[in-house]
Protein backbone atom coordinates (compact mmCIF):
# COMPACT_ATOMS: atom_id res chain seq x y z
CA UNK A 1 0.00 0.00 0.00
CA UNK A 2 2.77 2.32 -0.60
CA UNK A 3 1.71 5.86 -2.49
CA UNK A 4 1.48 6.34 -5.87
CA UNK A 5 4.41 8.64 -6.05
CA UNK A 6 6.38 5.27 -5.07
CA UNK A 7 4.72 2.40 -6.84
CA UNK A 8 4.44 4.61 -10.19
CA UNK A 9 5.73 7.84 -10.33
CA UNK A 10 5.18 8.26 -13.89
CA UNK A 11 1.53 8.55 -13.55
CA UNK A 12 1.78 10.44 -10.06
CA UNK A 13 3.73 12.80 -12.76
CA UNK A 14 0.85 13.08 -14.73
CA UNK A 15 -1.53 13.77 -12.03
CA UNK A 16 0.52 16.45 -11.25
CA UNK A 17 1.10 18.04 -14.43
CA UNK A 18 -2.51 17.81 -15.38
CA UNK A 19 -3.36 19.48 -11.95
CA UNK A 20 -1.18 22.40 -12.99
CA UNK A 21 -2.55 22.40 -16.19
CA UNK A 22 -6.03 22.78 -14.78
CA UNK A 23 -4.91 25.51 -12.61
CA UNK A 24 -2.83 27.44 -15.06
CA UNK A 25 -5.23 27.49 -18.33
CA UNK A 26 -8.82 29.09 -18.55
CA UNK A 27 -11.28 25.70 -19.30
CA UNK A 28 -13.95 27.21 -21.91
CA UNK A 29 -14.79 23.35 -23.39
CA UNK A 30 -18.29 24.15 -23.20
CA UNK A 31 -18.42 20.25 -22.11
CA UNK A 32 -15.67 20.04 -18.94
CA UNK A 33 -16.46 21.56 -15.58
CA UNK A 34 -14.44 20.67 -12.39
CA UNK A 35 -15.56 18.62 -9.48
CA UNK A 36 -15.64 19.24 -5.99
CA UNK A 37 -13.38 18.07 -3.66
CA UNK A 38 -15.77 16.24 -2.30
CA UNK A 39 -17.04 14.48 -5.27
CA UNK A 40 -13.32 13.48 -6.08
CA UNK A 41 -13.48 11.70 -2.51
CA UNK A 42 -16.75 9.60 -3.04
CA UNK A 43 -15.16 8.22 -6.64
CA UNK A 44 -11.53 7.85 -5.31
CA UNK A 45 -13.06 5.59 -2.78
CA UNK A 46 -12.88 1.80 -1.76
CA UNK A 47 -16.52 1.47 -3.71
CA UNK A 48 -14.60 0.49 -6.26
CA UNK A 49 -14.02 -2.22 -5.41
CA UNK A 50 -17.61 -3.53 -4.99
CA UNK A 51 -18.93 -5.93 -7.46
CA UNK A 52 -23.14 -4.98 -7.30
CA UNK A 53 -24.89 -6.34 -10.57
CA UNK A 54 -28.51 -5.95 -9.71
CA UNK A 55 -30.44 -2.75 -8.44
CA UNK A 56 -30.80 -1.56 -4.43
CA UNK A 57 -32.14 -4.64 -2.69
CA UNK A 58 -31.81 -6.65 -6.02
CA UNK A 59 -28.26 -7.39 -5.99
CA UNK A 60 -26.56 -10.96 -7.85
CA UNK A 61 -23.63 -10.22 -5.13
CA UNK A 62 -23.66 -10.19 -1.45
CA UNK A 63 -22.29 -7.02 1.18
CA UNK A 64 -24.24 -4.73 -1.23
CA UNK A 65 -25.61 -2.82 2.38
CA UNK A 66 -23.43 -0.30 1.64
CA UNK A 67 -23.46 0.11 -2.09
CA UNK A 68 -27.59 -0.19 -1.79
CA UNK A 69 -27.85 2.91 0.27
CA UNK A 70 -25.58 4.97 -2.00
CA UNK A 71 -27.41 4.35 -5.03
CA UNK A 72 -30.79 4.67 -3.32
CA UNK A 73 -29.56 8.15 -2.39
CA UNK A 74 -28.43 8.38 -5.93
CA UNK A 75 -32.05 7.93 -7.27
CA UNK A 76 -33.41 9.38 -4.84
CA UNK A 77 -31.63 12.86 -5.15
CA UNK A 78 -31.49 12.34 -8.96
CA UNK A 79 -35.58 12.48 -9.26
CA UNK A 80 -36.04 15.29 -6.61
CA UNK A 81 -33.27 17.65 -8.68
CA UNK A 82 -35.43 17.07 -12.08
CA UNK A 83 -39.23 16.45 -10.92
CA UNK A 84 -38.58 12.85 -12.41
CA UNK A 85 -40.44 9.91 -11.10
CA UNK A 86 -37.73 7.08 -12.29
CA UNK A 87 -34.04 7.81 -12.15
CA UNK A 88 -31.43 5.09 -13.32
CA UNK A 89 -27.91 5.78 -12.28
CA UNK A 90 -25.43 3.23 -13.63
CA UNK A 91 -24.71 4.03 -17.12
CA UNK A 92 -21.07 4.58 -17.08
CA UNK A 93 -21.15 7.39 -19.77
CA UNK A 94 -23.64 9.40 -21.33
CA UNK A 95 -22.73 7.38 -24.39
CA UNK A 96 -23.38 4.02 -22.67
CA UNK A 97 -26.95 5.84 -21.51
CA UNK A 98 -28.48 6.40 -25.04
CA UNK A 99 -27.13 3.06 -25.69
CA UNK A 100 -29.62 1.73 -23.17
CA UNK A 101 -32.29 4.10 -24.21
CA UNK A 102 -32.06 2.67 -27.58
CA UNK A 103 -31.96 -0.49 -26.07
CA UNK A 104 -34.94 0.02 -24.12
CA UNK A 105 -37.20 2.05 -26.69
CA UNK A 106 -36.24 0.85 -30.35
CA UNK A 107 -35.01 -2.74 -32.21
CA UNK A 108 -32.57 -2.62 -34.78
CA UNK A 109 -33.74 -1.46 -38.06
CA UNK A 110 -35.90 1.07 -36.84
CA UNK A 111 -35.91 4.21 -38.12
CA UNK A 112 -34.39 7.21 -35.38
CA UNK A 113 -34.77 11.02 -36.04
CA UNK A 114 -31.95 13.07 -34.77
CA UNK A 115 -29.96 15.93 -35.24
CA UNK A 116 -27.25 15.24 -37.76
CA UNK A 117 -23.34 15.18 -36.20
CA UNK A 118 -22.33 17.89 -38.48
CA UNK A 119 -25.08 20.41 -37.26
CA UNK A 120 -24.55 19.95 -33.52
CA UNK A 121 -25.82 16.46 -33.23
CA UNK A 122 -24.17 13.53 -31.09
CA UNK A 123 -22.49 10.73 -32.27
CA UNK A 124 -24.70 8.22 -30.57
CA UNK A 125 -27.80 10.44 -32.40
CA UNK A 126 -26.84 8.06 -35.55
CA UNK A 127 -23.64 9.08 -37.06
CA UNK A 128 -22.50 6.52 -39.53
CA UNK A 129 -20.02 4.60 -37.87
CA UNK A 130 -21.31 4.95 -33.76
CA UNK A 131 -23.61 2.08 -32.70
CA UNK A 132 -26.70 4.00 -33.38
CA UNK A 133 -25.89 4.88 -37.05
CA UNK A 134 -24.83 1.14 -37.46
CA UNK A 135 -27.65 -0.52 -35.65
CA UNK A 136 -30.80 1.71 -36.90
CA UNK A 137 -32.13 3.43 -39.87
CA UNK A 138 -31.06 7.08 -39.25
CA UNK A 139 -32.68 10.18 -40.73
CA UNK A 140 -31.16 13.32 -40.01
CA UNK A 141 -32.87 17.07 -39.60
CA UNK A 142 -30.39 20.59 -39.64
CA UNK A 143 -30.08 23.77 -38.27
CA UNK A 144 -31.36 26.57 -40.96
CA UNK A 145 -28.41 27.72 -42.64
CA UNK A 146 -28.93 31.39 -42.49
CA UNK A 147 -30.55 31.26 -39.06
CA UNK A 148 -28.17 28.29 -37.33
CA UNK A 149 -31.67 27.26 -36.04
CA UNK A 150 -33.08 24.01 -36.00
CA UNK A 151 -36.34 24.40 -38.25
CA UNK A 152 -39.58 22.99 -36.71
CA UNK A 153 -41.20 22.47 -39.65
CA UNK A 154 -38.63 20.59 -41.23
CA UNK A 155 -38.44 18.38 -38.22
CA UNK A 156 -42.40 17.42 -38.60
CA UNK A 157 -41.94 17.21 -42.32
CA UNK A 158 -39.26 14.28 -42.00
CA UNK A 159 -41.13 12.75 -39.22
CA UNK A 160 -43.79 13.00 -41.73
CA UNK A 161 -42.68 11.41 -44.48
CA UNK A 162 -40.06 8.89 -42.56
CA UNK A 163 -42.77 7.77 -39.62
CA UNK A 164 -38.91 7.56 -36.97
CA UNK A 165 -40.00 5.08 -33.98
CA UNK A 166 -37.94 7.75 -32.19
CA UNK A 167 -37.20 11.14 -32.51
CA UNK A 168 -34.01 12.71 -30.87
CA UNK A 169 -33.94 15.82 -29.62
CA UNK A 170 -30.67 17.25 -27.95
CA UNK A 171 -27.80 18.47 -29.15
CA UNK A 172 -23.70 18.82 -28.65
CA UNK A 173 -23.32 22.53 -30.08
CA UNK A 174 -26.20 24.05 -30.30
CA UNK A 175 -26.78 27.50 -28.54
CA UNK A 176 -30.42 27.73 -28.32
CA UNK A 177 -33.03 26.59 -26.36
CA UNK A 178 -35.25 23.72 -27.84
CA UNK A 179 -38.64 23.61 -28.15
CA UNK A 180 -39.63 20.51 -26.22
CA UNK A 181 -43.60 20.40 -26.43
CA UNK A 182 -43.30 21.58 -30.27
CA UNK A 183 -41.26 18.34 -30.88
CA UNK A 184 -43.46 15.82 -28.35
CA UNK A 185 -46.72 17.52 -30.57
CA UNK A 186 -44.69 16.40 -33.72
CA UNK A 187 -43.69 12.37 -32.12
CA UNK A 188 -47.16 12.22 -31.20
CA UNK A 189 -48.72 12.84 -34.56
CA UNK A 190 -46.31 10.54 -36.31
CA UNK A 191 -46.61 7.49 -33.16
CA UNK A 192 -42.91 8.39 -32.09
CA UNK A 193 -41.23 8.23 -28.75
CA UNK A 194 -39.54 11.52 -28.12
CA UNK A 195 -36.35 10.86 -26.58
CA UNK A 196 -34.50 14.06 -25.29
CA UNK A 197 -30.48 14.14 -24.86
CA UNK A 198 -30.23 16.88 -22.28
CA UNK A 199 -26.54 16.08 -21.47
CA UNK A 200 -25.12 19.85 -22.19
CA UNK A 201 -28.02 21.72 -20.62
CA UNK A 202 -28.57 19.12 -17.59
CA UNK A 203 -27.36 21.50 -15.41
CA UNK A 204 -29.15 24.52 -16.31
CA UNK A 205 -32.46 22.81 -16.30
CA UNK A 206 -31.78 21.38 -12.54
CA UNK A 207 -31.34 24.94 -11.90
CA UNK A 208 -34.74 25.92 -13.13
CA UNK A 209 -33.00 29.00 -15.52
CA UNK A 210 -33.88 26.36 -18.91
CA UNK A 211 -37.02 24.76 -19.62
CA UNK A 212 -37.00 21.11 -18.58
CA UNK A 213 -37.87 18.16 -21.18
CA UNK A 214 -38.82 16.50 -18.45
CA UNK A 215 -42.76 17.23 -18.60
CA UNK A 216 -42.32 16.65 -22.72
CA UNK A 217 -40.60 13.44 -23.00
CA UNK A 218 -40.65 9.69 -22.97
CA UNK A 219 -37.44 9.58 -22.01
CA UNK A 220 -34.76 11.45 -20.87
CA UNK A 221 -30.61 10.80 -21.03
CA UNK A 222 -27.69 12.86 -19.39
CA UNK A 223 -24.56 13.26 -18.74
CA UNK A 224 -23.72 14.06 -15.13
CA UNK A 225 -19.99 15.67 -15.80
CA UNK A 226 -20.95 18.92 -17.98
CA UNK A 227 -22.53 21.64 -17.07
CA UNK A 228 -24.36 19.63 -13.87
CA UNK A 229 -20.24 19.25 -12.74
CA UNK A 230 -20.84 15.84 -11.42
CA UNK A 231 -18.77 12.71 -12.22
CA UNK A 232 -17.88 11.80 -15.72
CA UNK A 233 -20.92 9.33 -16.29
CA UNK A 234 -24.45 9.13 -17.33
CA UNK A 235 -28.13 8.69 -16.25
CA UNK A 236 -31.65 8.32 -17.81
CA UNK A 237 -35.42 9.44 -16.43
CA UNK A 238 -38.60 8.91 -17.39
CA UNK A 239 -41.74 9.22 -16.01
CA UNK A 240 -43.46 6.43 -17.39
CA UNK A 241 -43.33 3.04 -15.30
CA UNK A 242 -43.54 0.64 -18.37
CA UNK A 243 -40.12 2.52 -19.67
CA UNK A 244 -38.51 2.54 -16.41
CA UNK A 245 -38.75 -0.92 -16.39
CA UNK A 246 -37.61 -1.21 -20.04
CA UNK A 247 -34.68 1.03 -18.99
CA UNK A 248 -33.39 -0.83 -16.12
CA UNK A 249 -33.05 -3.85 -17.85
CA UNK A 250 -31.69 -2.22 -20.84
CA UNK A 251 -29.20 -0.62 -18.96
CA UNK A 252 -28.44 -3.95 -16.70
CA UNK A 253 -28.12 -6.95 -18.12
CA UNK A 254 -29.40 -5.41 -21.49
CA UNK A 255 -26.26 -2.95 -21.73
CA UNK A 256 -23.57 -3.54 -18.50
CA UNK A 257 -22.34 -5.61 -15.62
CA UNK A 258 -21.24 -4.37 -12.41
CA UNK A 259 -22.35 -0.79 -11.96
CA UNK A 260 -19.28 1.55 -10.74
CA UNK A 261 -20.29 1.74 -7.29
CA UNK A 262 -17.55 4.67 -6.77
CA UNK A 263 -18.91 7.25 -9.43
CA UNK A 264 -21.98 6.31 -8.38
CA UNK A 265 -21.95 7.51 -4.49
CA UNK A 266 -19.85 10.36 -5.91
CA UNK A 267 -23.34 10.87 -8.32
CA UNK A 268 -25.07 10.99 -5.01
CA UNK A 269 -22.90 13.39 -3.80
CA UNK A 270 -23.02 16.28 -6.93
CA UNK A 271 -26.64 15.98 -6.98
CA UNK A 272 -26.91 16.96 -3.47
CA UNK A 273 -24.66 19.67 -4.46
CA UNK A 274 -27.51 20.40 -6.79
CA UNK A 275 -30.13 20.82 -4.87
CA UNK A 276 -28.28 24.06 -3.25
CA UNK A 277 -28.78 27.41 -3.52
CA UNK A 278 -25.01 27.93 -4.68
CA UNK A 279 -25.72 25.74 -7.77
CA UNK A 280 -28.71 27.98 -8.63
CA UNK A 281 -26.24 30.95 -8.63
CA UNK A 282 -23.26 28.95 -10.42
CA UNK A 283 -25.95 28.33 -13.79
CA UNK A 284 -26.42 31.93 -13.18
CA UNK A 285 -23.32 33.34 -13.63
CA UNK A 286 -22.57 30.67 -16.06
CA UNK A 287 -25.53 31.74 -18.60
CA UNK A 288 -24.54 35.30 -18.41
CA UNK A 289 -20.81 34.46 -19.04
CA UNK A 290 -21.92 33.21 -22.00
CA UNK A 291 -23.94 35.61 -22.97
CA UNK A 292 -21.26 38.45 -22.32
CA UNK A 293 -18.90 36.44 -24.39
CA UNK A 294 -21.21 36.18 -27.07
CA UNK A 295 -22.17 40.14 -26.78
CA UNK A 296 -18.14 41.25 -27.22
CA UNK A 297 -17.73 38.80 -30.04
CA UNK A 298 -20.27 40.33 -32.15
CA UNK A 299 -18.75 43.82 -31.79
CA UNK A 300 -17.71 45.60 -35.00
CA UNK A 301 -14.44 44.76 -34.54
CA UNK A 302 -14.33 41.22 -34.48
CA UNK A 303 -17.26 41.40 -36.96
CA UNK A 304 -14.59 43.17 -39.69
CA UNK A 305 -12.29 40.37 -39.09
CA UNK A 306 -14.68 38.17 -40.95
CA UNK A 307 -16.17 36.31 -37.27
CA UNK A 308 -19.75 35.83 -37.06
CA UNK A 309 -21.65 34.34 -33.88
CA UNK A 310 -24.09 31.40 -35.16
CA UNK A 311 -27.46 32.20 -34.51
CA UNK A 312 -26.28 35.99 -33.65
CA UNK A 313 -26.03 34.83 -29.93
CA UNK A 314 -26.67 32.33 -26.76
CA UNK A 315 -29.34 30.92 -24.49
CA UNK A 316 -27.10 28.29 -22.93
CA UNK A 317 -24.09 27.83 -21.46
CA UNK A 318 -22.14 27.96 -25.05
CA UNK A 319 -21.00 30.30 -27.78
CA UNK A 320 -20.42 28.59 -31.37
CA UNK A 321 -17.75 30.85 -33.93
CA UNK A 322 -18.41 30.77 -37.44
CA UNK A 323 -14.73 31.87 -38.89
CA UNK A 324 -16.15 30.94 -42.22
CA UNK A 325 -15.26 34.03 -43.41
CA UNK A 326 -12.56 35.01 -41.43
CA UNK A 327 -8.83 34.28 -42.23
CA UNK A 328 -8.29 32.10 -39.19
CA UNK A 329 -9.32 28.57 -39.05
CA UNK A 330 -10.64 26.75 -36.77
CA UNK A 331 -7.84 24.81 -35.95
CA UNK A 332 -5.53 27.91 -35.98
CA UNK A 333 -7.88 29.46 -33.78
CA UNK A 334 -7.66 26.34 -31.32
CA UNK A 335 -4.11 26.28 -31.17
CA UNK A 336 -3.91 30.37 -30.92
CA UNK A 337 -6.61 29.87 -27.73
CA UNK A 338 -3.76 27.51 -26.30
CA UNK A 339 -0.93 29.57 -26.82
CA UNK A 340 -2.64 32.21 -24.46
CA UNK A 341 -3.43 29.42 -22.22
CA UNK A 342 -7.12 29.14 -23.23
CA UNK A 343 -8.58 25.86 -23.88
CA UNK A 344 -11.40 25.03 -26.20
CA UNK A 345 -12.28 23.00 -29.14
CA UNK A 346 -12.65 23.47 -32.68
CA UNK A 347 -15.99 22.58 -34.09
CA UNK A 348 -17.43 22.26 -37.56
CA UNK A 349 -20.28 24.83 -38.60
CA UNK A 350 -22.92 23.25 -41.15
CA UNK A 351 -22.00 23.06 -44.60
CA UNK A 352 -18.48 23.83 -43.60
CA UNK A 353 -15.88 24.44 -46.30
CA UNK A 354 -12.84 23.46 -44.37
CA UNK A 355 -11.78 19.21 -43.87
CA UNK A 356 -13.75 18.23 -40.37
CA UNK A 357 -9.93 17.77 -38.52
CA UNK A 358 -9.06 21.70 -39.40
CA UNK A 359 -12.79 23.18 -39.32
CA UNK A 360 -14.43 26.63 -39.36
CA UNK A 361 -15.67 27.29 -36.21
CA UNK A 362 -15.06 27.10 -32.19
CA UNK A 363 -17.45 25.96 -29.71
CA UNK A 364 -16.83 27.95 -26.60
CA UNK A 365 -18.56 27.40 -23.20
CA UNK A 366 -18.64 28.80 -19.74
CA UNK A 367 -19.19 26.21 -16.99
CA UNK A 368 -15.91 25.10 -16.08
CA UNK A 369 -14.97 29.04 -15.32
CA UNK A 370 -18.41 29.53 -13.78
CA UNK A 371 -17.56 26.73 -11.51
CA UNK A 372 -14.10 28.20 -10.72
CA UNK A 373 -15.53 31.09 -9.72
CA UNK A 374 -15.93 33.40 -12.57
CA UNK A 375 -18.29 36.55 -12.46
CA UNK A 376 -19.63 39.13 -15.09
CA UNK A 377 -15.90 41.32 -14.63
CA UNK A 378 -14.36 38.22 -14.80
CA UNK A 379 -16.56 36.92 -18.18
CA UNK A 380 -16.16 40.42 -19.55
CA UNK A 381 -12.12 40.55 -19.47
CA UNK A 382 -11.82 36.99 -20.83
CA UNK A 383 -14.32 38.15 -23.71
CA UNK A 384 -12.32 40.70 -24.77
CA UNK A 385 -9.02 38.38 -24.53
CA UNK A 386 -11.06 36.20 -26.90
CA UNK A 387 -12.00 38.60 -29.17
CA UNK A 388 -8.05 40.21 -29.63
CA UNK A 389 -7.01 37.02 -30.01
CA UNK A 390 -9.56 36.62 -32.80
CA UNK A 391 -8.69 39.43 -34.58
CA UNK A 392 -5.65 39.17 -37.04
CA UNK A 393 -2.53 40.93 -35.47
CA UNK A 394 -2.94 39.52 -31.68
CA UNK A 395 -0.23 40.21 -28.91
CA UNK A 396 0.18 36.66 -27.85
CA UNK A 397 2.39 37.58 -24.86
CA UNK A 398 0.00 40.19 -23.76
CA UNK A 399 -2.90 38.34 -24.15
CA UNK A 400 -1.27 35.24 -21.99
CA UNK A 401 -0.13 37.53 -19.22
CA UNK A 402 -3.94 38.91 -19.41
CA UNK A 403 -5.36 35.18 -18.43
CA UNK A 404 -2.36 34.52 -15.89
CA UNK A 405 -3.74 37.11 -13.80
CA UNK A 406 -7.21 35.50 -14.16
CA UNK A 407 -6.35 32.45 -13.13
CA UNK A 408 -4.16 33.47 -9.97
CA UNK A 409 -6.64 35.43 -9.00
CA UNK A 410 -9.13 32.35 -8.70
CA UNK A 411 -7.16 29.27 -7.64
CA UNK A 412 -8.23 25.79 -8.31
CA UNK A 413 -8.25 23.22 -6.01
CA UNK A 414 -6.19 25.19 -3.65
CA UNK A 415 -5.64 22.57 -0.92
CA UNK A 416 -5.22 19.70 -3.40
CA UNK A 417 -1.78 17.25 -3.76
CA UNK A 418 -1.97 15.06 -6.60
N1 LIG B 1 -24.95 13.14 -25.50
C1 LIG B 1 -24.55 14.38 -25.79
C2 LIG B 1 -25.55 15.36 -26.30
C3 LIG B 1 -23.22 14.74 -25.63
O1 LIG B 1 -22.82 15.99 -25.95
C4 LIG B 1 -22.30 13.78 -25.15
C5 LIG B 1 -20.88 14.09 -24.93
O2 LIG B 1 -20.26 14.87 -25.54
C6 LIG B 1 -22.76 12.49 -24.88
C7 LIG B 1 -24.09 12.20 -25.07
C8 LIG B 1 -21.84 11.38 -24.51
O3 LIG B 1 -21.30 11.45 -23.27
P1 LIG B 1 -19.97 10.61 -22.92
O4 LIG B 1 -18.84 11.35 -23.52
O5 LIG B 1 -19.99 10.59 -21.41
O6 LIG B 1 -20.14 9.24 -23.47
Amino acid sequence: NAPLSEVDPEIAEVLERELNRQRGFLEMIASENFVPVSVLQSQGSVLTNKYAEGYPGRRYYGGCEEVDVAESLAIERAKTLFGAEFANVQPHSGASANAAVLHAIARPGDTLLGLALDQGGHLTHGMKINFSGRLYDIVAYGVDPETSIIDMDEVRRLALEHKPKVIIAGWSAYPRQLDFAAFRAIADEVGALLWVDMAHFAGLVAAGVHPSPIPHAHVVSTTVHKTIGGPRSGLILTNDADLAKKINTAVFPGQQGGPLMHVIAAKATAFKLALTPEFKERQERTLRGASILADRLTQDDVKNAGIAVRSGGTDVHLVLVDLREAEIDGKQAEDLLHDIHITVNRNAVPNDPRPPMVTSGLRIGTPALATRGFGDTEFTEVADIIALALIPGADVEALRARVAKLAEAFPLYPDLQQ
